[in-house]
């Protein structure tokens, strides 16, 4: 055993937090002597890796579509049932990529519920991202806000399957059509996941993921564009190698977006073991599920069992009036624990720069979006989590939420988080 494969470290002290004066914000010991983070890297059978890693140092054949990238490419194509599978260093680079080769221009409309990468992907490229409200209960896109903000200038729409949850897929393909916009869906948390019977990549003109280290599956870093068409694949394909169309042969405008070969062993390690990685996951959502039900005002964001899931992101929504704290009280109390929740994805790219300043009141369109990210934040989980940790996490939370008008009343107003 590794030190890494060690259980966590809890404090000697095991017993339950019974009442406010024990939780570590107010002065008892923090529940975890080791931050638990939110998106923690799965890592699959090191052996493995190592024996693929030592393959490809003797081959000496390190980058450039080598014999990994192009297995990589073909799993994934094959687990998706999509035509083409094209890896790339990152989910940022292949989403700038997808953009340009889609053809992508003027204005395109994107939710602001979503990483800054996102925006960024088109912002870098002079293309100004419409932010688009969310719906209120899949967090995603909502498909009757695109069609209010579609301009003679937009040349297209990114959905985000937030958490791994499909987009509205239908009606923004329906709308996408009818207005003659290109769609592209930014994936980057939905990768093993699907949607009426498809895998997610297989759905508008291309999907992206992204295969960052803190993402269900990963590469260290690295993405892909997925796409059904024959045309935007080859597009795809020159761009991310500087257009070369062989040796000393430049048919394009490109860039340099190849994924390595070490990354790509990683990938096919990581194939290897995903399932287990989904029925870890499964089971952290379940017992979360399980011990966070009936805590007033915290609401577990779920997942449609009946699809296939990675179960990644474990999100909750804070209703400050039920529980009687606030969410950012909650990450306070549960930070005092060095239990790691994140604000995902706080304060919205609209009010990031250069949005902000930009479009200043692009808040007034986004209510939902607004509310939103006031009220939700993920908690860790993955390999790195196990049972006792969660019980103890939805242990704090329940105590702090029962406790709720004592707790807000001892806290400080306002500590910056
Ligand atoms: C992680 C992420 C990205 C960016 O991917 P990288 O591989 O880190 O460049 C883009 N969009 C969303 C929604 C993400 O979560």
């Amino acid at each position: 055993m590794t030190k890494r494969d060690l259980p966590l470290v809890e404090t000697g002290n095991n017993s339950m937090k019974l009442s406010p004066d024990d939780l570590a914000i107010f002065g008892g010991a923090p529940a975890f002597h080791e931050a638990l983070h939110v998106g923690r890297p799965n890592v699959g059978d090191r052996e493995r890796l190592l024996e693929r890693i030592n393959e490809l140092l003797d081959r000496k054949w390190l980058t450039n579509q080598g014999p990994f990238v192009q297995e990589l490419e073909q799993r994934i194509a094959q687990m998706i049932g999509v035509k083409h599978c094209i890896a790339m260093c990152n989910g940022t680079v292949a989403l700038e990529i997808a953009i340009r080769a889609a053809g992508l221009a003027g204005e395109v409309i994107v939710p602001s519920m979503t990483f800054i990468a996102t925006a960024h992907a088109l912002q870098w490229q002079r293309i100004t991202p419409v932010f688009c409200d969310c719906d209120p209960t899949s967090h995603n896109i909502d498909p009757s806000c695109v069609e209010t903000v579609i301009t003679p200038r937009t040349s297209g729409i990114i959905g985000v399957h937030l958490w791994g949850r499909p987009c509205d897929v239908q009606a923004l393909a329906e709308i996408a059509r009818r207005r003659n916009l290109k769609l592209l869906y930014d994936a980057a948390h939905a990768f093993g996941c699907s949607c009426q019977g498809r895998m997610i990549g297989n759905f508008g003109d291309a999907e992206v993921f992204s295969f960052h280290a803190t993402k269900f599956f990963n590469t260290f870093e690295g993405g892909a564009v997925v796409t059904n068409s024959d045309d935007l694949a080859a597009k795809i394909r020159l761009m991310k190698n500087f257009g070369f169309a062989g040796y000393d042969n430049v048919t394009y405008i490109g860039t340099n977006g190849k994924m390595s070969e070490v990354s790509a062993a990683m990938g096919l390690t990581g194939l290897e073991s995903m399932a287990d990685v989904v029925a870890e996951n499964y089971r952290n959502y379940q017992q979360y599920k399980r011990q966070l039900a009936g805590v007033p005002g915290v609401r577990l964001t779920t997942y449609d069992e009946t699809a296939r899931s990675n179960y990644q992101y474990i999100i909750l929504e804070v209703d400050e009036t039920a529980a009687q704290i606030s969410r950012d009280q909650l990450v306070e109390i549960l930070h005092a624990e060095n239990i790691l929740a994140r604000r995902y994805f706080y304060p919205g790219c609209h009010q990031m720069e250069p949005y902000r300043s930009l479009f200043p009141h692009a808040g007034l369109l986004l209510p939902v979006t607004e509310s939103l990210v006031k009220r939700v934040l993920a908690l860790p989980t993955g390999t790195a989590v196990g049972p006792n940790e969660i019980t103890k996490i939805c242990q704090i939370i329940r105590l702090a939420v029962e406790h709720g008008d004592d707790v807000r009343a001892r806290l400080p107003p306002r500590v910056a988080i």
